[in-house]
């Protein structure tokens, strides 16, 4: 896996496709520079190497179109603030005015580009426009995990024309080892827990991991499917019926893969969908007509807890309980302080996917895990155990 610091990037200019998705406020204000924080570490070792960096990225879904309120310069300045060089920016990201400020870049200087999706063929993966765009730099790295798993002209096609200079950023190479950490490398025993809403949305996470993890936390909303498959009462709670079966199926290939599935054993129900509902603990299996289970309840917290505490390697993704209401935000901050604990013991735990992370950083988890990942989809797909084509693409 060749990264930036295969490269010395003395008088090179690098070609960066970095993730610079960012949420803007009303008056067009950086309202969150996670991800630009992010990219930092890959852009300074291209600067102190003596080379410039060119910097591409999309911003929301401008669906091939020029929209003013999308564009990247909104950002520029903050990007300065983050790096501490004056970045410049030029309003195309292909043809003869991104090649004018490519060819002015000087070693230390950083050029942002305008919104590769203000063009169409980003999205599809146009190959005319990714040579376009690959006239920009003489060095391709990518480090945007939130977008490798689309084969779009940045992200992908791009690749085929740096064969021999094209690498991963170090934010890229980080989700990838800590990925394989938990999906090759990881010391057992090895955990996965999958909480969030529903079923369908994790199957083929679930059916890719029950080859890789020893244990199986089950929790949040995809509960019920579980205990009403296996003749529970479920009451009112979010229940896929369609899906029971597959629950069955799940839980008999778990078995024959000796992979122990861990599934609530109590809740906390209420008896309305809001924050101040009447609530009580209930067995899981006796939810009453009415009432929806909303939360962990005590005893399975203990149950986690044991299991979470002598795993190695532990993979989160999604909340146990419906974490945006303070009223049932209690288990997954709980799930999180144990996933502290062990990690101060030495096991490696990983976060990503979806609602976790927003999750993980309400609760301010984030530098008590060992990973955090950056990558939404990315991340699902790479759990579900897909090839994302913006990896393959660097590798070759
Ligand atoms: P996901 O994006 O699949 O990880 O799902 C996250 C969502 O699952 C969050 O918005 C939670 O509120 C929701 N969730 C977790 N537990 C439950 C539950 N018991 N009932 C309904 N929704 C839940």
């Amino acid at each position: 896996m060749k990264t930036i610091n295969d490269f010395n990037f003395e008088n090179k200019k690098a070609l960066i496709r970095v993730d610079f998705n960012v949420p803007l406020d009303e008056e067009f204000n950086v309202a969150d520079a996670t991800r630009i924080e992010a990219a930092k570490p890959t852009i300074i070792k291209v600067l102190e190497d003596g080379g410039s960096a060119v910097l591409m990225s999309h911003l929301g879904r401008p669906k091939g179109q020029k929209n003013p309120d999308l564009s990247l310069q909104h950002i520029c300045n903050k990007v300065s603030d983050v790096i501490g060089v004056t970045v410049k920016f030029v309003p195309d990201c292909v043809g003869e005015v991104a090649e004018k400020a490519v060819a002015e870049l000087q070693p230390g200087e950083i050029l942002l580009l305008e919104n590769l999706r203000f063009h169409a063929e980003e999205e599809k993966g146009d190959e005319a426009f990714a040579e376009q765009l690959s006239k920009l730099g003489d060095i391709y790295v990518n480090d945007a995990f939130g977008t490798a798993h689309r084969a779009h002209a940045s992200t992908t096609i791009i690749a085929r024309f740096f064969p021999d200079a094209r690498c991963f950023g170090l934010l890229l190479a980080k989700e990838i080892e800590a990925i394989d950490k938990v999906m090759q490398t990881g010391e057992k025993p090895v955990l996965a827990i999958l909480g969030g809403a529903k079923v369908s949305s994790k199957i083929t996470i679930i059916e890719n991991i029950l080859d890789k993890v020893d244990h199986l936390i089950i929790g949040g909303g995809m509960t019920y499917t579980f205990i009403k498959a296996q003749g529970g009462q479920v009451g009112d709670s979010i229940c896929e019926d369609d899906k029971m079966d597959l629950a069955m199926e799940i839980l008999k290939q778990a078995k024959e893969k000796n992979v122990e599935v861990h599934i609530p054993v109590d809740v906390l129900a209420a008896d309305d969908f809001a924050n101040n509902a009447n609530t009580q603990i209930v067995d899981v299996n006796k939810i009453p007509d009415g009432w929806q289970g909303l939360d962990a309840g005590p005893k399975t917290l203990e149950i986690f807890k044991e299991v979470i505490l002598k795993s190695k390697t532990i993979l989160w993704n999604g909340p146990i309980g419906v974490f945006e209401m303070e009223s049932f935000a209690k288990g997954t901050i709980a799930l999180g302080n144990y996933i502290d604990e062990a990690t101060k013991g030495g096991a490696f735990s990983l976060v990503g996917g979806g609602d976790s992370v927003a999750a993980v950083k309400q609760f301010g988890f984030e530098d008590k895990v060992s990973y955090v990942s950056t990558g939404g989809g990315a991340m699902l797909e790479s759990l579900e155990g897909k090839t994302l084509p913006g990896i393959a693409a660097i590798i070759g």
